[in-house]
């Protein structure tokens, strides 16, 4: 094993010496801080949880950035993991890696996304780390012989990990808005801290220094036909209990929230009626920036935190015009119609491949598709004919990542059928693993041919085991090879023409197995091509079938939907998108979109031959 002390453990206390009070008052401040200059926008759910606070919470941020302020977000999650790796996504949704490595919760997805900013490791809390960089500080005597207590030195770890976040902005200034993500419901047992120490920071930072949002909820219950908001007056209780009490009121609910049901809300929770907002259900999150601006929820932010010197009108306006393209691109009609299946084993459970589904998404605004997606549980395509079955209609296919063997053999049939049909095919990760596999099976004709995940014996494991995590047997979280890394990508290969010239991309991994380097030459002699590599090691990250022998063929190692952005989609997608609708309309290839995202197989041999 490892030594337990986590990154996570690093962080803070152990830069505070013996001498040093960790005390009665234990609130530490990080040198240079300087108080009142971070604002903190605090977003806590009431009522019940899966309102969308990440979506609220990240639209609101992305409404700051836009004038100008420099924003971050942080989740804090009450369970005792040390990040989300560990999480089943059938119960969590996916997990979204970071560019730093950390396994997090699929809303600092959201948060990447609708920002259009990388985030670390700082954007993520979990009780686990905290109560273990407590622990370990113990352990190392630390706190001179005193007891160790929730208050102060839990809630004291949550604020200094809350300024050391402000003190990361551009520059080295800090952060003008911290936007915090309590994870739960207010009166969860597991929050608790969480909303002590954020009660304790804002009376800390002083006066129009943090901004208590509430997200309640409004029900509207069949029998009754109107909205009712008990619940939400219960749930505010349970807030101003804590001693909170919130500055605005943003009500989820299915319709809008009825003048009635707002005044209701104001009188008994003494927010008053203009800073009381009704976030009914939208047709799509991108829609609700623009939402709420036209609420006006921004300027009262301003007004509350007193922000309106910082905003800088110019970059708003560019901003805006930027996201109004954008939003025209949404709502305009899609010429093309394409049907793509996903086969994957959670196809029960969309979150659990969300980041895929958003970058489809990206990529049928872009290119003015609408994109059916269709799910396929890869554990019922256990043979040929019913992946054949399972694949009728689809114009293309993903095959994403995963783990276990459950579903591996249903995912091999539908490669091969996307590789001999000539559907559009993108591998992600373990798609990228089978494609090897179904190559090696049924081109080189190594019938036994399988990752040593699944079958250790096999003489042909061409997926095996990276040489770093060999040495980790037995450990299971965070010990994957896990984060950003270069890929080289090869000249005039189809990666190329993707990404825009053969050069070094940067994309986020999170794996333990990789095409075995004994077989790779086997595997390239017969017709694999491995467009994408390590800079410096044998470790294969894209591999492709060239354009003359199929019309898109591609394998990622890494997982290209975590990049995916609305504005910027990542290329991998848009190429399988833009080859799905060449395929359905040969005159889409001649389009200025066609020409940037479809390789036609003439212009690809002059490259190649170029090259
Ligand atoms: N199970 C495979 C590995 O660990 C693939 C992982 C993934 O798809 N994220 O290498």
């Amino acid at each position: 094993m490892p030594p337990l002390e986590s990154d996570h453990g690093r962080g803070f206390l152990s830069q505070f010496s013996a001498s040093e009070d960790l005390g009665e008052h234990f609130s530490p401040v990080p040198e240079g801080y300087q108080r009142g200059r971070t604002k903190f926008v605090v977003v806590v759910g009431t009522v019940m949880s899966g309102l969308g606070k990440g979506i609220f919470s990240s639209s609101l941020a992305k409404l700051l950035k836009d004038k100008g302020l420099s924003v971050t977000p942080v989740k804090l999650e009450g369970y005792l993991n040390i990040d989300s790796g560990t999480l089943n996504p059938y119960r969590h949704g996916e997990v979204f890696v970071l560019d730093d490595g950390l396994e997090t919760d699929m809303d600092l997805g959201t948060y990447e996304r609708v920002l259009n900013q990388n985030l670390s490791r700082r954007n993520f809390m979990t009780a686990g780390q905290i109560y273990t960089e407590i622990l370990e500080c113990e352990r190392r005597g630390g706190y001179l012989g005193r007891d160790v207590q929730m208050i102060p030195h839990v809630t004291g770890a949550v604020k200094m990990k809350l300024r050391q976040l402000a003190m990361g902005g551009p520059k080295g200034r800090q952060i003008d808005v911290v936007f915090v993500e309590v994870g739960g419901t207010a009166g969860d047992y597991e929050n608790g801290f969480y909303i002590e120490a954020l009660r304790e920071l804002a009376f800390e930072e002083g006066d129009d220094s943090a901004c208590f949002v509430a997200l309640t909820y409004i029900i509207e219950p069949a029998i009754l036909g109107e909205q009712k908001s008990k619940a939400a007056q219960l749930g505010m209780k349970r807030l101003m209990e804590a001693g909170i009490q919130p500055h605005i009121i943003a009500c989820r609910a299915k319709n809008e929230v009825t003048a009635k049901v707002a005044q209701k809300i104001s009188m008994f929770s003494n927010v008053p009626l203009k800073r009381v907002f009704s976030m009914h259900d939208r047709e799509s999150i991108y829609v609700i920036p623009d939402a709420m601006r036209a609420e006006g929820l921004d300027r009262e932010i301003l007004s509350i935190l007193k922000l309106h010197d910082r905003v800088d009108t110019v970059a708003e306006d560019k901003a805006r015009a930027i996201w109004s393209g954008f939003s025209a691109r949404l709502a305009a009609h899609r010429d093309h119609k394409i049907t793509l299946g996903i086969s994957g084993k959670y196809a029960a459970l969309r979150d659990a491949y969300a980041s895929i589904d958003k970058a489809v998404e990206h990529c049928g605004i872009e290119l003015g598709a609408e994109v059916a997606v269709r799910w396929l549980d890869s554990s019922d395509v256990d043979t040929t004919a019913r992946a054949q079955n399972a694949l009728d209609g689809v114009d293309a296919l993903i095959v994403p990542g995963g783990f276990g063997v459950r579903g591996v053999e249903g995912k091999i049939h539908c490669v091969e059928l996307a590789r001999t049909k000539r559907i559009p095919f993108l591998g992600i990760c373990l798609g990228f693993q089978v494609a090897v596999i179904e190559y090696a099976r049924n081109v080189l004709g190594w019938k036994d041919a399988h990752s040593t995940e699944f079958d250790p014996k096999s003489a042909h494991g061409v997926i095996s085991e990276l040489p770093d995590q060999k040495k980790l047997e037995g450990i299971v979280g965070g010990t994957m090879r896990l984060g950003a890394q270069d890929v080289a990508i090869t000249p005039g290969s189809l990666a190329a023409f993707l990404v825009g010239g053969s050069k070094l991309v940067r994309e986020r991994f999170r794996h333990r197995y990789e095409v075995d380097p004994a077989f790779i030459t086997a595997l390239e002699t017969a017709g694999l091509v491995f467009s994408g590599r390590h800079p410096g090691q044998p470790i294969m990250q894209v591999l492709e079938l060239p354009v003359s022998a199929h019309p898109y063929f591609i394998g990622a190692q890494f997982h290209p939907e975590l990049t995916s952005r609305p504005l910027s989609p990542q290329p991998l997608f848009m190429g399988l998108v833009a080859a799905a609708i060449a395929q359905k309309e040969p005159a889409f290839a001649q389009s200025t979109l066609g020409k940037r995202w479809v390789r036609s197989s003439t212009a690809a041999s002059t490259t190649t031959a170029s090259a």
